[in-house]
């Protein structure tokens, strides 16, 4: 059942609160918060304080934890950020969306989930419960790096010491390295999430560098590369000036435009 998008705030203001109401992706959504909060404890709790050297697993401990929060920083940004909505009703000029009867921006489609027109939409993503477009696209990015990078440090941290103890024989019921529930479970969680995050963090990278969408590659539309360069397309979606901010999912990359009246769906 297609979802509604409420999109609170008084006409003029340049934030608006917005959630997708739709169950599948509440419930992915959430799945995703389960397993990183869950593998964070469990990785706590059963590998890193039993370990017999307290800073290692304080380093580990602490560095895992960071690039966790980070991860579900992102997420939440690109969960509760307009994706880029067009404003419902009809300006002069341009197509009319035959189904939420805005009129449709150049690069704009429309969402049977979110049941709006977004624009630069790249796919609508039920992990994130939201439309990856235009204004969320540095969140969802940011997102994918940091659980490829969490998920990775959990494969070193756990996977290499777990094969070379098996390869020694080194494994008994008093060690870390035994292949317990805690341990099979963080590293089945390590290695979906390295995968699915590595792989969707390297298509994002290439469609903001190519200035082309997902929607764009699949319908083959804009054949070519973009008008810019890919760092200046690049740019266009971290911030217009190389810094930390590139990287920190609390950091908007653009102020947000002021937007018209938009009246709740
Ligand atoms: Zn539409
Ligand atoms: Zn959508």
């Amino acid at each position: 059942m297609p979802a509604r998008v409420p999109a609170l705030g008084a006409p003029g203001r340049t934030r608006r609160m917005w959630f997708v109401c739709d169950v599948l992706g509440i419930a992915c959504a959430a799945s995703t918060w389960v397993l990183v909060l869950g593998a964070a404890g469990v990785l706590l709790r059963a590998q890193l304080l039993p370990a017999r050297d307290a800073a290692y697993g304080l380093a580990h401990g602490a560095l895992f934890h960071l690039l966790a929060f980070l991860a579900l920083a992102a997420h939440a940004r690109a969960m509760l950020s307009d994706p880029g909505s067009v404003p419902l009703g009809t300006a002069p000029g341009g197509p009319r969306c035959p189904l939420c009867g805005c009129t449709q921006p150049p690069r704009a489609h429309h969402c049977m989930v979110c049941r709006r027109c977004i624009r630069k939409m790249d796919h609508h993503c039920p992990w994130v419960n939201n439309c990856v477009g235009e204004d969320n696209r540095k969140y969802f990015l940011l997102f994918t790096l940091y659980t490829a990078l969490g998920s990775l440090h959990l494969l070193l941290l756990l996977g290499v010491p777990a094969l070379r103890g098996y390869a020694r024989g080194e494994w008994d019921s008093h060690s870390t390295l035994t292949p317990r529930a805690s341990l099979i479970f963080l590293l089945l969680v390590a290695l979906k999430g390295f995968l699915f995050a590595s792989a969707m963090f390297a298509t994002q990278l290439h469609a903001i560098c190519t200035d082309r969408t997902r929607i764009e590659q699949l319908q083959r539309e804009r054949a070519g590369p973009g008008s810019g360069s890919k760092w200046m397309n690049l740019k266009a979606v971290l911030g217009h000036r190389l810094s930390l901010a590139w990287i920190s999912p609390f950091a908007s990359p653009r102020p947000q435009r002021a937007r018209g009246a938009l009246r709740v769906v």
